[in-house]
């Protein structure tokens, strides 16, 4: 028969297999539904987290099915006795969390989709831990160690939150501030900035994520923890440490509360999680970027600006970095707003004579002819003219001195279009690599224009680099090869 299965045991040896592998499968789920110490250690992004964890949890709730169903089809109902039923329920329990986590119910409701999740895992270890309990520790071991690893993931988070908030640093009243970027002429948010300062002092990599807990923010929102990247971080000042910034783009749950404050008294930093791209090993790096997504680049031209800057000495040496590219599609003009200010510091700190970033955005609704015109070679903008991102791409590896490194943080429409565009390159090129970063943002109804205005143009050849109207200039090719990409006139 195969499989261990023997002849004319197919029932019996099925019940038994299905089980024990259902018990062991279980095991993993209990690191939990987000990311952890152990598995950020473990170098596995949340989305390959998020992955596994879905299919190992079909998988299991599959092998109980179809442990009870075999179960059911040999036992006489009222033979069922508790060690039975115990098992029933476990099974139950775990077919029903796997329909509560439809993406649809996790989209509409994710604080009561966590809820319940998280109550269901737990009738599902105490309903097999009696099921269990009768057939000797060595199967009673599963629900064991599974409820020691959810035990010890969250005490590690315990003990590393309490000792970044046990700090001294930190002394007045409000340790968060709010900025509301509101859409022109209205009341409505676009998006928001909020600074933290941290009660210690923290050294910040590029792609840091950290979990947020608000604790004046009501009863119900106190322990929900969200998720969002350092967008920004400063110089100290004064007696405060490095602050961290975090733009925000407003849903429907706390971040929809969140417009409704101007501070915070106090923020609770589960973190730091997320993974390095280490993007300083690259020649040339091109950052594509789509509405929110810039939160998620922007930490990244940041950090390749002050290490080449030699900010930080104990890595610069490393920073094989020459051309930084930024491109970022805006989905509402008013978004250029988010970011003003850092775009200014940025400019700052990459002095003219070693400069090695360009940023070139794309900003949907056109404007008076006058304002659209681009002084800035450092922070090109064009508007109502959808970028020609192979183009782009093609030029900027071209131009590389090396290796390039392509990223993308933006919906998934966008993110795919990209990662489409970088396997053209990598087929023809090996020194082209592609990245996409942990923050993947969901698709937003953007007021204003479509969210698909960036479409709009038709790609042109690779390599093409002739128009009849404005010019981009790229990083790489600015003054080296005297190379512009050309856009098209309206
Ligand atoms: C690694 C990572 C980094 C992120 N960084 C940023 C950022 O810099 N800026 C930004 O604007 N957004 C970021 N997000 C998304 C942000 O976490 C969600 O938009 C936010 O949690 C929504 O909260 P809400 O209560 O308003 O959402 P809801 O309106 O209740 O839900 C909106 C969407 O957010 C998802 N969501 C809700 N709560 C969570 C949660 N705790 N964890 C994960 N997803 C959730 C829901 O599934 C739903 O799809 C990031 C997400 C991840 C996974």
């Amino acid at each position: 028969m195969g499989l261990g299965i023997r002849p004319g045991h197919l029932t019996t040896d099925l019940i038994s297999r299905t089980g024990v592998m259902a018990s062991i499968n279980m095991v993993p789920l209990f690191l939990g539904g987000r990311t952890s110490i152990v598995v950020d250690m473990l170098g596995v992004s949340v989305h390959s987290y998020y992955l596994a964890h879905h299919w190992i949890g079909r998988v299991v709730a599959v092998q109980g099915l179809i442990h009870s169903g075999l179960v059911i089809s040999r036992v006489n109902s009222s033979t069922l006795d508790a060690t039975h039923i115990a098992g029933l329920s476990a099974a139950s329990a775990s077919a029903l969390l796997l329909v509560l986590s439809l993406h649809l119910i996790r989209r509409a409701a994710y604080e009561f989709f966590l809820g319940l999740h998280t109550l269901l895992a737990f009738v599902v270890v105490v309903a097999l831990s009696i099921h269990l309990a009768s057939r000797g520790w060595m199967r009673y071991i599963y629900p064991l160690v599974a409820v020691l690893l959810w035990t010890i993931n969250g005490l590690a988070r315990l003990i590393r939150v309490f000792y970044l908030h046990a700090g001294q640093g930190y002394t007045q009243r409000d340790q968060a501030t709010i900025v509301l970027h509101k859409r022109p002429g209205t009341d409505s948010v676009s998006g928001l900035t909020l600074t933290v300062w941290p009660k210690r002092p923290m050294h910040v990599r590029s792609g840091t994520y950290y979990y947020l807990y608000f604790s004046d923010m009501g009863l119900r929102m106190r322990f929900q923890g969200h998720p969002f990247v350092v967008s920004w971080w400063d110089d100290p000042v004064n007696t405060k440490f490095t602050s961290l910034s975090f733009l925000i783009s407003p849903q429907q749950g706390l971040t929809r509360a969140l417009t409704a404050r101007a501070s915070l008294r106090s923020v609770i930093l589960d973190g730091p999680y997320g993974l390095n791209p280490h993007l300083e090993g690259y020649e040339a790096v091109l950052l594509f970027a789509k509405g929110i997504g810039i939160a998620g680049m922007l930490p990244h031209a940041l950090s390749l600006v002050e290490q080449k800057n030699h900010k930080d000495t104990t890595s610069w040496s490393r920073v094989m970095t020459r051309n930084v590219d930024l491109i970022w599609i805006l989905e509402e003009n008013c978004q250029e707003q988010w970011i003003d200010g850092w775009i200014k510091k940025l400019k700052e700190k990459d002095p003219v004579d070693k400069r090695i970033l360009s940023v070139v955005c794309y900003l949907p609704s056109s404007l008076d002819p006058e304002k659209e015109r681009n002084s800035d070679r450092f922070y090109q903008k064009f508007y109502g003219k959808p970028p020609r991102l192979q183009t782009l791409i093609n030029i900027a590896v071209e131009a590389a001195p090396g290796r390039t490194m392509i990223a993308v943080c933006g919906d998934q429409n966008f993110s795919g279009h990209v990662r489409a565009l970088a396997i053209d390159s990598m087929e023809s090129s090996q020194d082209v690599t592609f990245e996409e970063v942990e923050f993947r943002p969901c698709r937003t109804k953007s007021e204003g224009s479509g969210n698909n205005w960036w479409m709009g143009a038709a790609e042109e050849n690779s390599g093409t680099r002739t128009g009849n109207s404005e010019a981009v200039t790229l990083k790489g090719t600015n003054g080296k090869t005297g190379t512009t990409v050309q856009e098209k006139k309206d």
